[in-house]
């Protein structure tokens, strides 16, 4: 049977594990040819190798690390001339923990590199060509981390809370244009994360965590209704509720306490 007609190019960024493996899995299978982005090249060759043999997609691998800036511009260079683009999903980024005094700070640099400024400079380059053709969606993955504060992985946080903020005026500015631009917001999802930020996985209840493959799905629906700002899993939309009501200096109080364990101990 032949294959189905592609609905546009996707461009994914930390596509080699986690959420961005599992986002260019879902969308291969929606029939979207892809362009998938990380440091690794083997495991994106294996990926794009997979999806082209299953789903019968076209699939570029584009390795690069984004935290350098010449890496940044080349491929938001590629992303501007691509006609076809109908998805961007900014989704590669690190977290660090600890004591933020003692940590080193070219790595506190690096993460706000790679999880704003590599974001913002993509976007840039994605949405005149979307608003041109009065359709597209760019997914920005942030975090539940976007709405607290998050004593020792300060700086985490706060990459996470421009990421909201940005992305829902963005959304403002471009839905007219036929544009969709989504912060999503995921509480604890089971990837390489953890492993890499040096969280404790213990401190987290079983309950609370979700795959990535039910983040994506969620994250998807949630943009074909448009929405700018979508959390997945009912328990962390109730939790983030409450945080807004909350005295913010007990959140605060709360957060240090969950802090000290999940990043510390
Ligand atoms: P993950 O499994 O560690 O995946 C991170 C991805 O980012 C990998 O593909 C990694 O690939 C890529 N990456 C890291 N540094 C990079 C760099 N310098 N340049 C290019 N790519 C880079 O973690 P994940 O959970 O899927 O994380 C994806 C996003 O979800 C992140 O923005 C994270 O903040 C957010 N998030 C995660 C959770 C969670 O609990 N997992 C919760 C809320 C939000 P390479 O190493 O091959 O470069």
């Amino acid at each position: 049977m032949p294959n189905p007609p592609s609905r546009g190019l996707a461009v994914v960024t930390g596509a080699s594990s986690g959420i961005g493996r599992a986002f260019a899995e879902e969308l291969a299978r929606h029939h979207y040819d892809l362009v998938v982005v990380a440091r690794d090249a083997a495991r994106l060759e294996d990926l794009a190798a997979r999806l082209r043999d299953r789903r019968g997609v076209a699939v570029t691998v584009h390795p690069a690390d984004l935290t350098q800036p010449e890496a940044v511009a080349a491929l938001a260079a590629r992303i501007a001339a691509e006609p076809r683009l109908a998805l961007l999903v900014n989704n590669a980024g690190v977290a660090t923990s600890g004591h933020f005094a003692t940590l080193d700070i070219d790595r506190e640099e690096a993460e706000i590199r790679l999880n704003v400024l590599a974001l913002v400079r993509l976007t840039h380059a994605a949405l005149p060509g979307m608003v041109e053709r009065r359709a597209g969606g760019i997914i920005n993955v942030a975090s539940i981390a976007a709405f607290v504060p998050g004593p020792f992985a300060a700086t985490y946080h706060a990459t996470k809370a421009f990421v909201t903020s940005f992305s829902e005026s963005l959304h403002e500015e471009v839905h007219s244009a036929g544009v969709t631009v989504q912060a999503l917001c995921p509480g604890f999802t089971r990837t390489e994360f953890q492993m890499r930020a040096k969280i404790s996985e213990t401190a987290v209840p079983g309950p609370a965590w979700m795959s990535a493959e039910a983040v994506v799905r969620g994250s998807l629906r949630a943009l074909d209704r448009r929405h700018a700002v979508y959390v997945p899993g009912m328990h962390y939309r109730l939790l983030m509720a409450t945080s807004r009501v909350a005295p913010r200096t007990l959140v605060r109080r709360i957060l240090t306490r969950v802090g000290r364990t999940a990043y510390l101990d």
